[in-house]
């Protein structure tokens, strides 16, 4: 990484807890012994991201990679660890100071058409938190909009329809323009184009890049889609079931996996067209979070598990410069 971070986990868990519904507290009373359930969806993450870097983070579904961009964008306070955006702590920010924080990370949801309030105009949807945390003065505020809007590449007389009368790329475009409308630094995109046609796909994704390049934002890219992943990162961060595996400069990582779970995670598919890369599915079920594995969680599906993965929870260590893995392997 070549800047000084500008957001740094620092040993961040986010659990969840399943309370035990009525019946399970009666049943409890007549001495069964029903537990509360947690989920370790985050589970000792620590990362920094560089000023203006794209970072993919990628692992199957339920490997928590949602739940981190949450804990990130502030959607989700995080159990246990520290968040500091621009060296400072963000639990102990109050105040403008907080407020100034929070804005500045803004997250691009998967589904654009739930995450935009129905009854509002485009104007109003873009120019509301602007106008509510004092951005942009009311007389200023129908330009403001349309610049939003320009920005992304929407014609600014549509500022008066509602998120139907969009498609689904458009109504995309509308969700990046809300998140522009704050000023923000730094996007956490959420399977951001995963619903959209893959000929929008690629739209979208290029209007990323354009903002990057234009703003100077940084991104944590959270995907289940490698090939997207490969294109647009700089580097990029495999999480198992809450935990992070490996994170290696893209061209790296793709060319020689380390971790048992990024080589099968990155497997191809043997093709013909020579064009798209295809990756397969990892073998094998993937463990419940509410119960992982002990040791290494990966151990069950490894191809390479010796007895000591199924005991000792392998760390993080530095394979290369830029580059860790958390496996066995790597330690002789
Ligand atoms: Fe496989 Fe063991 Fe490495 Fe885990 S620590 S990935 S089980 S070899």
């Amino acid at each position: 990484m070549s800047t000084a971070p500008i957001l740094r986990l620092e040993n961040v868990s986010k659990r969840f807890t399943r309370k035990l519904d009525a019946a399970e507290r009666i049943a409890n009373l007549f001495g069964a012994a029903r537990q509360e359930e947690v989920v370790h969806a985050v589970d000792d993450v620590s990362l920094a991201i560089g000023e203006g870097e794209v970072v993919g983070l990628v692992g199957e579904s339920g490997c928590g990679k949602s739940t981190l961009g949450r804990v990130v964008a502030g959607v989700h306070s995080a159990s246990a660890g520290k968040v500091f955006w621009r060296d400072k702590d963000v639990s102990r920010l109050s105040g403008a100071e907080r407020r100034d924080a929070i804005l500045k990370i803004q997250m691009i949801f998967q589904d654009p058409m739930s995450s935009l309030n129905p009854r509002f105009r485009v104007k109003d949807i873009v120019g509301e938190a602007p106008k509510v945390h004092g951005l942009v003065g009311k007389a200023d505020l129908d330009g403001y909009v349309d610049e939003m809007l320009l920005r992304v590449g929407l014609d600014p007389s549509f500022k008066t329809r509602y998120p139907h009368q969009f498609s689904g790329g458009q109504r995309q475009r509308v969700g990046i323009a809300r998140a522009l409308a704050v000023n923000p630094e730094f996007l956490v995109c959420d399977e951001s184009i995963a619903a959209l046609d893959v000929s929008i796909q690629a739209q979208v994704i290029n209007l990323f890049m354009d903002l990057r390049r234009d703003l100077g934002l940084t991104y944590l890219f959270i995907s289940h889609d490698l090939g997207v992943v490969e294109h647009l990162a700089d580097r990029v961060v495999i999480m198992y079931l809450g935990r992070v595996v490996e994170s290696a400069p893209v061209a790296e990582l793709f060319a020689d996996p380390n971790h048992p779970y990024a080589k099968a995670l990155l497997a191809e598919v043997p093709r013909i067209d020579a064009r798209k890369r295809v990756f397969q599915p990892v073998k094998g079920e993937i463990p419940s979070p509410l119960a992982p594995p002990p040791g290494c969680h990966f151990h069950p599906r490894c191809p390479h598990a010796m007895a000591r993965c199924k005991v000792e929870m392998p760390k993080l260590k530095e394979i290369a410069p830029g580059r860790v893995s958390a496996c066995h392997l790597n330690e002789g």
